[in-house]
């Protein structure tokens, strides 16, 4: 027993082939099997057009190879891991095992990914031995981008071998892993369907209407945006009625109180196709305009489809002003107009239900409430709720005379939470930082690691998160043995604060501009020079001027999912806080030797800078070169400042000594400045980009040609970083430039003038 290093996957439908790509995201070879080869690679093709991609990056799909289960089941034999997600069908899934039980490995594990059938039931008839290696692995869909795993061991199931896959399924996975009781729908969909079936019922009696719900269903309460009816849309009303009616069937207890009967409308639905968004329409449908398209809602009387109506709350709007979550969640469940009504009749009963069945389904509170978070994208989880909000409150306003007894012991509760994954989190709550402003604070990590963590809006760059930068390298060379620069948002940065721009630009403060750049480009080129290792440790949008942040760590620890990218030229501008001037140093290093041609490699950039690509996953960043072979990638975005933290400690350990200053460069000269604007100029011809692209482009192959130089040279980094700077000058001076910045700050869209 030991490491997951292979694995295959039993059924290439739809969560069998998904989970089968993120089997190779993770580096694994995959065996990916269905009835016949035929259906497998068919499955695997699907997957390989779904959007949002299953895959990291289009080369990890070598890494499964497909076959049937009529030929190729001898080849489980070198399988680590074998994880069956065939039909929901307890005598299918049974069947199965039996023709899989002489073919598993001695130490391999088998698993099921059902979504309710109880796992020992499975594995009734097989024997004792692959019992001990057998268990539930619940993913959700999408697996590559929810966060939860549920696993499931039975009485049967050997500790190591739970243990073993709930490590390799955190840490090789990146999944926030919860370990459920073998009971009906497991935690997550218990809870979640619970909280459903409540909601339909209110659309149902035709008390609120879609939006009146969506408006008090999402972030409102901390949940998603998409609220209560677009996630049903999304997840599609064939599965929620299917896992409703599995729950109901198995929980004779819950079914006589029709704790996850649905309403006939959802059958109704069904029944016509209108089943979410893989039919184009459910209880919302996209109608497509002359002027592009509009969304229409459903009226569930009539099942006839009418404009959007603004939800008249205003109960829902009062709270919503305040930032506090479990005050506002305070204020609706004690409210008295119609919001407070629904808001009592959903989630005030959803946590009283998850109170009584915690026991059951759980073995801690603790965990019932990442299942919701990570499950079912939850702010904070029932008990957190339980605990924030207040037991007196909620019992009052769910008229419980007594608190149920999973609440009455508030020190059990937050016991039960457990450790925090998330370090940054923790020593925010531990100590005051160390120093703050309105974008940015420096936090003590712990270890003799100071962290810089950004928290405008956005993480949009302005001048305190730059001075914040520049503090952090200050306070870490006196205090600290290292410095991370990191953040819990879902984007590490959207780049630079583009209306500061476009405001010094329209009021034509150049001056004021350069000095803008200057200031930017001297906080990043310090993270590089800083006395102490720098690791950047980015997640989620990393944009601009984030880029180029990440791209002067010393080192680079980046969660798995990274949308990396310099993103400039879509604003009209090109990167000049040193991306431009990394990247061109980096291609230049990455030729083994000087006779080589430099245009292939400076190319790759021109595009890259020119065409604004991002990356689409950490792995895909290293692809595009904007993470080095030394750069590490978390895939558990929740240990991702402790994995920089370790980084970062590592590096001071050995005696750390920042890199020279980089005084020799080599750039092409001329030669290669005029092969990038020959480029151009036949891309504008053939009407590929407009002429401002045009201009953009030239600017930027000016740079990555080294300036004005007529021949093939060396430069230092402090020339190629004035020759951005001119060129963003000499840019935010043009009106199409700030045209698109104005564009882009208006719409979120970029503008192709
Ligand atoms: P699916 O229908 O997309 O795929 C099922 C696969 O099983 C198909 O590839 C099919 O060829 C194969 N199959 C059909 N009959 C078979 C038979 N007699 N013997 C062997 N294989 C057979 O289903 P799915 O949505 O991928 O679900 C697979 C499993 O995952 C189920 O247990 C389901 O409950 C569970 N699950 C699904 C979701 C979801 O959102 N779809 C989420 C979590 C768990």
């Amino acid at each position: 027993m030991g490491h997951v290093r292979s694995a295959a996957v039993l059924g290439a439908g739809t969560m069998g082939a998904q989970i089968a790509a993120h089997l190779a995201n993770a580096g694994l070879p995959v065996l990916l099997l269905d009835l016949d080869a035929q259906t497998a690679a068919a499955g695997l093709q699907r997957a390989r057009k779904l959007r949002p991609d299953p895959f990291f990056t289009p080369d990890a799909a070598r890494l499964i190879t497909t076959g049937g289960f009529d030929t190729d089941l001898p080849r489980l034999a070198a399988c680590d891991w074998i994880i069956e997600a065939i039909v929901e069908r307890l005598d299918v899934k049974q069947a199965l095992l039996a023709r899989v039980e002489p073919h598993r490995g001695p130490d391999a594990a088998v698993s099921s990914n059902t979504s309710g059938i109880p796992l020992a039931d499975i594995a009734q008839g097989r024997s004792p031995e692959f019992r001990r290696h057998w268990l539930g692995t619940h993913f959700f869909n999408p697996p590559r981008y929810l966060q939860l795993l549920e696993i499931i061991p039975t009485a049967d199931t050997d500790a190591g071998v739970a243990d073993r896959i709930a490590r390799f399924a955190d840490r090789g996975l990146g999944k926030g892993v919860v370990v459920a009781r073998d009971t009906p729908g497991f935690i997550a969909n218990r809870i979640g369907m619970y909280g459903a079936a409540r909601t339909l019922e209110l659309l149902a009696d035709g008390q609120f209407t879609v939006e009146e719900i969506d408006a008090l269903t999402g972030p409102l309460i901390g949940r998603a945006k998409s609220a209560t009816f677009r996630t049903m849309d999304i997840a599609g009303l064939d599965i929620l009625a299917h896992v409703a009616a599995d729950l109901d069937r198995r929980l004779p207890d819950e079914a006589e109180q029709g704790a996850f009967r649905l309403p006939e409308l959802v059958g109704a639905l069904i029944d016509k196709g209108w089943i979410g968004e893989k039919a184009g329409q459910g209880f919302y449908r996209k109608e497509r305009t002359p002027e592009g398209s509009r969304i229409l809602t459903l009226d569930p009387a009539s099942l006839d489809y009418r404009p959007r109506q603004s939800p008249r709350l205003p109960a829902a709007d009062a709270a919503g002003a305040n930032d506090d979550l479990p005050a506002r969640v305070r204020t609706l469940l004690l409210d008295k107009s119609r919001a407070g009504e629904l808001t009592r009749a959903t989630l005030g009963r959803t946590l009283v239900y998850a109170a009584e069945t915690a026991g059951a389904i759980a073995h801690s509170t603790g965990d019932v409430d990442r299942a919701m978070r990570w499950g079912f994208g939850w702010e904070l989880g029932p008990f957190e709720l339980w605990d924030a909000v207040g037991v007196d409150t909620i019992c009052e306003a769910c008229q419980l005379s007594e608190p149920p007894a999973a609440v009455r012991d508030l020190d059990a509760l937050r016991r039960a939470r457990g450790p925090e994954l998330r370090i940054l989190r923790s020593a925010r709550a531990e100590r005051p930082p160390v120093r703050r402003n309105a974008g940015a604070s420096l936090v003590d990590l712990g270890d003799g690691v100071l962290a810089v963590e950004f928290h405008s809006k956005m993480n949009a760059i302005g001048g305190d998160i730059v001075d914040m930068l520049q503090a952090g390298v200050r306070e870490a060379e006196q205090h600290f043995d290292a410095l991370v620069v990191g953040n819990d948002a879902a984007a590490f940065s959207a780049g630079a604060n583009l209306m500061l721009v476009l405001l010094e630009a329209q009021e034509e403060n150049w001056d004021e501009i350069d000095l803008m750049v200057r200031t930017f480009q001297s906080a990043v080129t310090g993270l590089r020079s800083a006395g102490v290792p720098v690791v950047v440790a980015p997640a989620g949008l990393t944009l601009g001027g984030g880029c180029e942040i990440a791209l002067h760590g010393d080192r680079v620890q980046a969660a798995a999912e990274t949308y990396m990218g310099q993103v400039e030229a879509g604003v009209g501008l090109i990167p000049a806080g040193g991306g431009t001037k990394e990247l061109v140093a980096r291609a230049m290093q990455s030729l083994r030797s000087r006779a080589m041609d430099p245009l292939p490699v400076l190319q790759q950039v021109f595009e890259l800078i020119g065409y604004g690509k991002v990356s689409t996953s950490a792995a895909d960043a290293r692809r595009l070169g904007l993470l080095r072979d030394t750069d590490g990638v978390t895939m558990n975005r929740e240990r991702l400042l402790a994995d920089a933290r370790a980084r970062a400690r590592d590096l001071a350990g050995g005696g750390y000594q920042p890199p020279p200053p980089q005084h020799a460069i080599p750039v092409g000269g001329d030669g290669v400045r005029a092969t990038l604007e020959l480029g151009v100029h036949l891309a504008l011809r053939g009407g590929w980009i407009s002429g401002h692209d045009a201009l953009i482009g030239r600017k930027l192959a000016h740079i990555l040609a080294g300036g004005a130089i007529p021949h093939a040279t060396t430069v230092s980094e402090q020339y190629l970083l004035d020759l951005e700077r001119e060129a963003f000058l000499s840019l935010c001076g043009e009106p199409r430039t700030q045209q698109r910045i104005a564009h882009t700050l208006k719409t979120g869209k970029t503008l192709r003038n």
